[in-house]
């Protein structure tokens, strides 16, 4: 619990951290502000108001929607604003929100897009995970082999320590994860302590959704360092599998090496 968590749990409609961030209709919300995101601005449930003025200039034939910080028409409850710059009833998000969201305002629809590709990804991070506890669980012949391949000589230790690096990793993936786009020069970064919040940078935008060096695989590298604390001894498959023969304990301890047996890299 964060420390200011008790005075403002008593404030009404304050919502705790949860195990999810996609609350309030499927809209992520960030625990630390008490904000909903919603693309365009933050909603504020306990006030009911964006944090900036709504970007959408307002239909002059519907006075409500010229009040730039209200929600859904001060009517959450019957309607949602799934780009933060206008309402629509909940019952035709239901049928094609993607349809109303090219056809009525194009500026929205990277965002909206951005915001899907990322929850992808974190799905898929989650199967690699759940994938690599399963091969490091079963441990058959060729489990061996991948491991051996990444994290090197074999020995309880150091598979346990494995082992226990993607549980971690699984229980980040499955809490509140904050991300923000930029295109600076490199996949993502991660900011240490508190928190999880991910960068994700140009590299990350450019990147398959499986494979090698995906943008699942991503999610995987940085949260190895935000709860496994692991560094960047080296990059790449060959330089990892390099280390992995040379030195058993950096290549437990190196994010890529992480990534790589999760992404079951050749
Ligand atoms: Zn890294």
């Amino acid at each position: 619990m964060l420390q200011d968590e008790s005075i403002a749990s008593q404030r009404p409609g304050y919502v705790s951290t949860q195990a999810t961030s996609l609350l309030y209709a499927g809209e992520y919300f960030d625990s630390d502000s008490q904000h909903y995101y919603n693309r365009a601005r933050w909603y504020n449930p306990l006030t009911g108001l964006f944090n900036r003025v709504d970007p959408f200039a307002g239909n002059l034939n519907d006075p409500q929607s010229l009040h730039k910080y209200l929600y859904c028409h001060n009517n959450p409850v019957n309607n949602i604003d799934p780009s933060g710059e206008f309402t629509i009833p909940q019952i035709i998000i239901s049928i094609s929100i993607i349809a109303i969201v090219v056809g009525v305002i194009g500026g929205i629809v990277i965002p909206y897009i951005n915001s899907t590709i990322v929850r992808k990804a974190i799905k898929n991070a989650k199967n690699l995970v759940i994938t690599s506890i399963l091969k490091l669980n079963r441990w058959n012949g060729n489990d061996q082999v991948e491991y051996l391949r990444w994290f090197g000589m074999i020995n309880l230790t150091n598979r346990t320590y494995v082992t226990n690096g993607y549980l971690a990793i699984q229980n980040a993936l499955n809490g509140p994860i904050k991300w923000r786009k930029t295109d600076r020069p490199y996949y993502a970064s991660v900011v240490p302590g508190g928190p999880i919040e991910i960068e994700l940078a140009r590299d990350f935008w450019k990147a398959q959704a499986m494979g090698v060096d995906s943008q699942a695989g991503v999610f995987v590298h940085e949260l190895s360092h935000e709860v496994w604390s692991t560094s960047d001894h080296t990059y790449g498959t060959v330089n990892c599998k390099a280390l992995a023969r040379s030195n058993p304990s950096l290549a437990i301890d190196n994010a890529d090496n992480y990534e790589y047996f999760s992404e079951v890299a050749p």
